[in-house]
């Protein structure tokens, strides 16, 4: 098919980095390739970013804390800036004021194009790279040609894998293959299935409810076995509400979501009608029309992600990620797996945390062409973990930011693998975790001399940004103290780097139905204001107050001559105590 130049607008862009779909991980590869001084442009076929944790889908990110049962393990760096910006922000948790945050990060992030409603339909090729990927934009009836030196995929269905060529796979692997005891005896095609999710809210008044004549009937509770027994009809929502593993994961979706529809309505009818669930006063809110999607292409890259390197927690020299979630297998009948007798999911234990190595994110054959996210190269089990929203997010910003790094020096993704203590530096100082691994702290900060007002100062230059084990690797600051670097002669410094308390003992999450331990505002413990003041010639002299902050990772321009600088917490968000996990001078 050819596209009618006199009817349709062509637009050519000339790029760095090209990311397909932004979702989590997508979104958090553009911004990071662009933030590493990248030209990028993020395609995505949607008007929402954030893929399933968009407002079109509803799911809430977790990730390697598992809902804060471990402790301390919460994703940092940019998920972490996007997460307390939104309790800065949607004190309500609205979706929509949810989706308006992650679109300003897409939007007015510097060096980064999004092109919306645009959908990844083909790649050029160039022997074995890609030299364009062409998108269908349906806002404008444009078609966008975009060139690149590198492309990530996070569509999440791999789209790139069959248009490029790369190798790819989409089903369960054989439990021989790569020896993986939670892997089927056979392979197969099946994959974990989709779901469109609902929620209901609750009135003074009764609310009537009157289904479709197409939904499906669930007269008893022992229709829906997952809803009345172990995962109760609250508390858990409707991920149950499961089906396509049986179906193709990618060609099927739209009648796959007839089938879901039919079920979802089914059960809110059963809720309202057909049992006493004291649903007098709860109505029908919201339902998605857009089948949030678990599992379909997985890319073959350089290194297969297997069930027995997270057993073994992933102690990978190139980890650039890491994963915590268990290995949550999801039965491929999905809501059907109830009448075989079958649990929805099966959770195998993993260990929290287990690092993901860069090898897991780029092509072995595709000289260009790097991804992140659900189709990371994973088996089928190691994916059943890595899946989830604050896994992806982990990958992705390894991503972005390892393209922008190869971008600049030329070099293909794989060539990275010569310059991988540089891509783990930069992660860390941008406040991303690596197991087992940490900042090596500039002299400038590690010669100073360190001085607090009261208690040991040193945990901040120990290079470490979180508790680990029984070492805080914080120093702890009431109001009132300071911390104080002197150089042993004028020094320049350009930039205070720090990183602040945001309680990453406590959960996040996008509902408060989840855990009652979970942050609903901004943790007390975070300072609100602090100020930075130098020492020249002498005198202290204020160099930058910052008051109202809500961020853990903050970094402040000095850019002068100094003989010392001192950081001073003025107030918290209503702790008595605050943690400071780093204090770079730079
Ligand atoms: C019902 C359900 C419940 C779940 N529960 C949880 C949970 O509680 N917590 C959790 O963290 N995870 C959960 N998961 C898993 C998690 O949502 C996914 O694994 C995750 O969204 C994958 O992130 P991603 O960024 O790789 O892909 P996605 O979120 O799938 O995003 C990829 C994006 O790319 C876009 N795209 C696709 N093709 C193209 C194209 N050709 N051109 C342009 N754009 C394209 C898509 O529209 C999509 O928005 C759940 C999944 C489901 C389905």
């Amino acid at each position: 098919m050819t596209i009618r130049k006199d009817v349709f607008a062509n637009v050519d862009h000339e790029v760095d980095v090209c990311v397909v779909g932004a979702g989590m991980a997508g979104l958090l590869a553009a911004v990071a390739a662009a933030r590493h001084g990248a030209k990028v442009v993020l395609m995505h076929d949607r008007p929402v970013v954030g893929g399933n944790a968009s407002s079109e889908c509803r799911v809430h990110i977790c990730g390697a804390d598992r809902h804060n049962t471990i402790a301390n393990m919460r994703e940092t760096g940019i998920l972490e800036e996007i997460r307390l910006e939104n309790l800065a922000r949607n004190p309500n948790r609205s979706f929509s004021v949810w989706d308006l945050i992650l679109y300003s990060k897409a939007r007015y992030q510097e060096g980064l194009t999004p092109l919306l409603n645009c959908s990844c339909i083909g790649a050029q090729m160039d022997g074995a790279r890609i030299k364009s990927v062409t998108g269908w934009q349906t806002t404008t009836q444009t078609c966008h040609r975009v060139c690149a030196s590198i492309f990530v995929d996070c569509s999440g269905d791999a789209v790139l894998a069959p248009l490029a060529g790369a190798a790819f796979r989409m089903g369960r692997e054989a439990r021989t293959e790569y020896n993986e005891s939670i892997a089927p005896e056979q392979a197969d095609a099946r994959t974990m299935g989709m779901t469109c999710l609902f929620s209901a809210r609750k009135y003074a008044t009764p609310q009537p409810f009157s289904p479709p004549a197409w939904a499906y009937v669930f007269d008893g509770d022992e229709d829906l076995p997952y809803g009345a027994g172990g995962h109760g009809w609250w508390e858990m929502g409707y991920w149950w509400v499961e089906l396509g593993g049986e179906s193709h994961a990618i060609h099927d979706t739209e009648h796959l979501r007839d089938e879901l529809l039919k079920i979802a309505i089914g059960i809110w009818d059963h809720i309202k009608n057909r049992g006493s669930h004291g649903a007098e006063n709860w109505a029908l809110d919201w339902l998605g029309f857009l089948p949030a999607k678990r599992e379909s292409r997985r890319y073959i890259g350089e290194h297969i992600l297997t069930q027995n390197d997270i057993e073994a927690s992933g102690p990978f020299e190139d980890v650039v990620a890491y994963g915590g979630w268990t290995m949550d297998d999801h039965h491929p009948a999905g809501f059907w797996a109830a009448r075989l007798g079958s649990p929805a999911t099966v959770f195998h234990e993993a260990p929290s945390p287990y690092g993901i190595p860069y090898r897991s994110l780029y092509s072995k054959a595709i000289a260009n062409l790097m991804f992140a996210g659900r189709c990371a190269s994973a088996t089928h089990a190691a994916m059943s973990s890595t899946r989830v929203m604050g896994t992806c997010s982990s990958m992705g910003q390894a991503a972005g930011t390892a393209a922008a790094m190869a971008a600049r020096r030329g070099l293909e993704p794989r060539r990275m693998l010569d310059n991988l203590g540089q891509l783990q530096q930069a992660l860390l100082l941008d406040d991303c975790y690596l197991p087992r691994m940490s900042v090596k702290v500039s002299p400038l900060t590690r010669f100073a001399a360190l001085s607090t007002r009261r208690g040991n100062g040193e945990p901040v230059r120990d290079g470490v940004h979180r508790p680990v084990g029984t070492d805080l690797h914080a120093w702890t600051a009431s109001e009132g103290d300071a911390i104080t670097y002197e150089f042993d002669e004028s020094t320049e410094v350009s930039t205070v780097t720090l990183v602040l308390d945001s309680a990453l003992e406590k959960n996040i999450a996008m509902s408060f139905h989840q855990a009652d331990d979970q942050l609903r505002s901004l943790p007390a413990c975070l300072p609100e204001s602090f100020h930075i003041d130098v020492r020249q010639g002498g005198n202290w002299k204020e160099v930058a107050r910052v008051s109202g902050n809500f961020q853990r990772h903050v970094r402040v321009p000095v850019d002068r001559p100094v003989e010392a600088v001192r950081w001073t917490l003025d107030r918290t968000y209503g702790a008595e105590q605050s943690r400071v996990f780093a204090f770079y001078v730079d």
